[in-house]
């Protein structure tokens, strides 16, 4: 391809266009082929990667295969492998090699899945994925809807302006709005953003099982009544990130229902174990929420971004959403015929539904049932296994896929700050080794290492191989 000559259409030939998409496909093909037999752990500092990337801005062209050789060498390999088998922490993105091309073509051919009218296909194909999810989490596809986030954050930022609206109208003054002290942190920031104080905000204790009291939830919204406030939205966990806990979700929805509050549950991390049979059984109370968070970025394996929103009644959303400007006057359409600008906070929104659409069509539903199902049992037999060491013990038993443990021989007679430091210094140990993306929680004051398995390419020895690395490097520590 040519240097040094102005393309001021940005384009480039048939030819060139192939070979250098052909290039990308086989580095990403080799990507997914390879990545387990890689390191999964990137640690660099600001300094290092300043001298790594800064320059003055390009005016000139440069070769695209040389922009493209750097790329791959010098920038991508510098990124955590969420999707390696032995990436443990957070929230892994095992993704799919589907979904990545689906993505690939929503952006190739750049469809705007803002509108009906823009793209009827695209809109219907959201529709008809979100009547699936609708299904799965039992909330009715007659009134039922939702929409297609970036993220999590996205869905639960979108669910409390809509409870917002719906609850509290324009003056929110008053309104108070419960959440657990293990709900995520995207809940609070979301209250933030919206115009929340501080002082609207309860945090509601958890029990030892790190689940919301129901007993403080009722003395709290009890006391504001009192005090002429106007409890208004309740937010339970259906898997909380720290530990997979579920919230008592039948109970929450009866006092919820008692006391007129909206019941939003962010089941970001855990609602896609409704697939699964132990997980349904924990999620029991899930279809009677107001709103519901399911992340298919996280447990429904596809790539970034992707969030979804689920509500019981799809005009919500629309009397929630709707602005009316002049320009969009002649696309409006009937209303059928849904505008997911009219659902949501975005107007230009990327293709999501096609990922979705493609690797569930392609894979099944049934794979993804046995994926998940398999990450729950894994998780389960590694708590089996660091139950049957004299050296481990297992702080949160293994819930959802998650699992928190720590290094603490039983024949050491170790201070609570001694095993707090040696575990800390085994997390940065295997982190600076780059062998296994394992980082430290706190759950009850102590230091713990938590593992989250929804991999469906990590197996039992993968596991072993890890904690026999950490249990080195904590005899060691304690040598
Ligand atoms: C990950 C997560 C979020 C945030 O989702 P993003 O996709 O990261 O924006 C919210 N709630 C829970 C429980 C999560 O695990």
């Amino acid at each position: 391809m040519k240097e040094n000559y102005l393309n001021p259409e940005l384009i480039l030939s048939k030819d060139d266009m192939k070979q250098y998409g052909y290039t990308i496909i086989d580095h990403i093909v080799e990507h997914f082929d390879n990545q387990d037999s890689k390191k999964p752990v990137a640690i660099a500092t600001r300094e290092e990667m300043d001298n790594l990337l800064t320059e003055d801005i390009p005016n000139l062209p440069t070769d695209a295969n040389k922009v493209l050789d750097f790329v791959m060498k010098e920038i991508i390999p510098q990124s955590t492998i969420v999707s390696h088998p032995k990436s443990f922490s957070f929230v892994p993105g095992p993704s799919n090699y589907i979904s990545a091309m689906a993505d690939t073509i929503a952006t190739g051919f750049n469809i705007f899945s803002g509108g009906w009218a823009a793209s009827p296909a695209a809109a219907e194909l959201e529709i008809l994925t979100m009547n699936w999810l609708l299904e799965i989490f039992g909330f009715g596809t007659k009134q039922g809807g939702g929409i297609f986030t970036s993220g999590g954050s996205m869905a639960n930022l979108t669910a409390l302006v809509t409870a917002r609206r719906i609850k509290c109208g324009d003056d929110f003054s008053k309104a108070v709005i419960y959440l657990s002290d293990q709900a995520h942190s995207s809940n609070i920031k979301a209250i933030k953003v919206i115009g929340f104080k501080k002082s609207q905000i309860r945090i509601i204790p958890t029990d030892l099982e790190f689940k919301m009291s129901l007993n403080k939830l009722k003395n709290a919204i009890a006391k504001d009544r009192l005090q002429g406030l106007e409890p208004f939205c309740m937010i339970a966990s259906a898997g909380t990130t720290n530990t997979g806990t579920v919230d008592p979700l039948d109970e929450i929805a009866k006092i919820c229902t008692k006391e007129k509050l909206w019941f939003h549950i962010d089941g970001a991390y855990g609602g896609a174990a409704i697939l699964a049979d132990n997980g349904k059984e924990l999620l029991k109370g899930i279809e009677k929420a107001d709103s519901l968070t399911v992340d298919p970025h996280k447990w429904f394996f596809q790539p970034y971004e992707m969030g979804c929103l689920l509500v019981k009644n799809h005009n919500w959303l629309s009397g929630t959403f709707s602005e009316k400007p002049e320009y969009l006057r002649d696309v409006e359409g009937n209303e059928s015929e849904i505008n997911f600008y009219d659902h949501g906070i975005q107007l230009t929104r990327r293709f999501r539904a096609l990922k979705f659409y493609m690797s569930l069509k392609t894979f099944g539903l049934d794979s993804f049932k046995k994926a998940i199902q398999y990450n729950i049992e894994l998780a389960e037999q590694t708590e089996n296994t660091l139950r049957e060491s004299s050296k481990w013990e297992v702080i949160s038993p293994a819930t959802l896929a998650v699992i928190n443990f720590r290094y603490h021989p039983i024949d050491k007679n170790l201070s609570e700050k001694e095993i707090d430091l040696i575990n800390q210094k085994i997390s940065e140990k295997i982190m600076n080794s780059r062998e296994a993306l394992l980082v430290t929680t706190v759950l009850l004051g102590q230091v713990v290492l938590r593992m989250c398995l929804i991999n469906p390419r990590t197996t039992i020895n993968h596991i072993t191989e890890t904690i026999e690395q950490c249990q080195s490097y904590g005899d060691e520590l304690l040598a």
